[in-house]
């Protein structure tokens, strides 16, 4: 197990701060954001530590396809047939936290391009 002892998503996994949380297994971890962008808005995690979703294929392919595949599970949940999952990967596209997520995002119509 891979764990960043300054890492929010590491505290988190391990239970140390306390997230609304909405699937979990050995790997993975689902839990609402805190600032919700759509009335869906879950991050999905694995619980080793990996920068971003790059690092994680690089790493832990099998990983990966888990968040995703745990991604399509949380929207089934959420009853949303359409939703869209963004990996932001670096300061510049919108990354503040360094643990790799994917975001759930559903529930409204959503624009193209993103801002
Ligand atoms: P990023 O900007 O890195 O793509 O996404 C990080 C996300 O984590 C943001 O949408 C932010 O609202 C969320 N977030 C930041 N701190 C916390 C927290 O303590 N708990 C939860 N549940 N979400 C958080
Ligand atoms: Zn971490």
């Amino acid at each position: 197990m891979t764990r960043d002892a300054d890492c929010l998503f590491c505290k988190i996994a391990g239970g140390e701060i306390p997230a609304d949380v909405v699937r979990e297994n050995e790997r993975t971890l689902a839990f609402r954001d805190i600032s919700p962008q759509a009335p869906t808005h879950v991050l999905v995690v694995p619980r080793d530590h990996h920068r971003d979703v790059a690092s994680l294929a690089a790493a832990e392919p099998d990983t990966l396809a888990e968040l995703v595949r745990t991604a399509a599970d949380v929207a089934a949940d959420e009853g949303i047939d359409a939703y869209r999952l963004v990996f932001n990967t670096g300061e510049q596209a919108g990354q503040s936290v360094f643990h790799v997520h994917v975001h759930v995002l559903g529930g409204r119509a959503m624009t193209w391009p993103p801002g």
